[in-house]
């Protein structure tokens, strides 16, 4: 469908570096389409750190640009630039969508949002669930956060890294108020209590192209495992994911992830909630987009 570009027509974009891969404009501005929106969804190289990143948002406010998301490595840089921040967001420290308001924009973390609506969306659940979490990294860190914030029973860190597993854990415990989250070396998944779990895959292990590799490779973890849910999407099937299903469980790669992310900023900077049928067809441009089948 031709799109008409016109006096009316509004903005929204992608800051980071680089942007030139990012599957955003896609989901947004099919969106877009589908509703009739008068909408364009742009990427915005920005170059440099936290000052450049604060440039950015001044002068997207400026210009009357309607949302932005913010990718790496500007994720931190703007929050203090913004004029509210989401409570979820605020504990993590990281932003990754932009509203705007009066006087200046807010920001939210729809990665985490757009996780726990894609989990939501296979029947996964987090609240009351014993959980592990595989990493200890930016993503993961994350995860640890939304684990503790939405009711999870425990969460068991695992990570090459032990301080670093300590270090989130530590944080996370503090922030939210709760005892929830134990760090845990990789080697150590034998004192896993009895009884299966949910594992969320949050290292960079395995991500295209060391495609054979997962940061567990030991079978009796993956007996452990009803469900596997990996943020990475390329490969689509994942060694980590090979091996849970090899196990017996159910496997999900991250692109759902992906996919909510951007429904749920495209919600808030429209004010529209957007019905699964509709948030199911963007999916299926991005798979082909990625050429992946399931
Ligand atoms: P990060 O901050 O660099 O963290 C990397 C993590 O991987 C750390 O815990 C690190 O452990 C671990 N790791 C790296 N190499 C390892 C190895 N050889 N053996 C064992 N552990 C290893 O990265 P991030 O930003 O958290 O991102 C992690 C992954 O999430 C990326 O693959 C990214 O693509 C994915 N992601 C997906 C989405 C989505 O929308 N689907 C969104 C965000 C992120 P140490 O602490 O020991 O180094």
């Amino acid at each position: 469908m031709e799109m008409e570009i016109n006096g009316r027509t509004r903005v929204c974009g992608l800051i980071g570096n680089p942007v030139e891969h990012t599957l955003s404009p896609l989901i947004h501005n099919t969106l877009a389409e589908k509703l009739s929106h008068n909408l364009v969804y742009v990427p915005f190289l920005v170059e440099g750190g936290e000052k450049e990143a604060g440039q950015a948002v001044r002068g997207a406010y400026a210009l009357n640009v309607l949302g932005m998301n913010v990718t790496v490595p500007h994720k931190e840089h703007v929050i203090p630039y913004l004029t509210e921040l989401d409570d979820l967001a605020d504990k993590i420290g990281a932003v990754n969508t932009l509203v705007r308001t009066e006087g200046g924009y807010k920001g939210y973390n729809t990665d985490m949002t757009g996780l726990y609506r894609a989990m939501s969306s296979e029947g996964i659940r987090i609240e009351g669930e014993d959980i592990i979490v595989l990493g200890a990294g930016g993503a993961a860190r994350a995860v640890a956060f939304l684990c503790a914030s939405y009711g999870a029973k425990q969460v068991w860190l695992f990570n090459r890294t032990i301080e670093k597993a300590e270090q989130v854990a530590e944080e996370v415990n503090a922030k939210t108020g709760r005892e929830c989250i134990r760090p845990m070396r990789l080697s150590d998944y034998a004192m896993l209590p009895e009884g299966k779990f949910l594992a969320i895959q949050c290292t960079s292990v395995g991500l295209y192209p060391n495609v054979e590799q997962a940061a567990i490779v030991d079978a009796a973890f993956y007996e452990r495992i009803h469900t596997g849910y990996d943020l990475i999407y390329r490969p689509a099937e994942t060694r980590f994911m090979r091996m849970v299903r090899e196990a017996g469980g159910k496997a999900y790669h991250g692109l759902k992830m992906l996919l909510y992310q951007g429904v749920i900023a495209y919600e808030l900077w429209n004010q529209v909630e957007v019905p699964d049928e509709l948030a199911d067809e963007v999916y299926k441009r991005m798979k082909e987009e990625m050429g992946i089948e399931a």
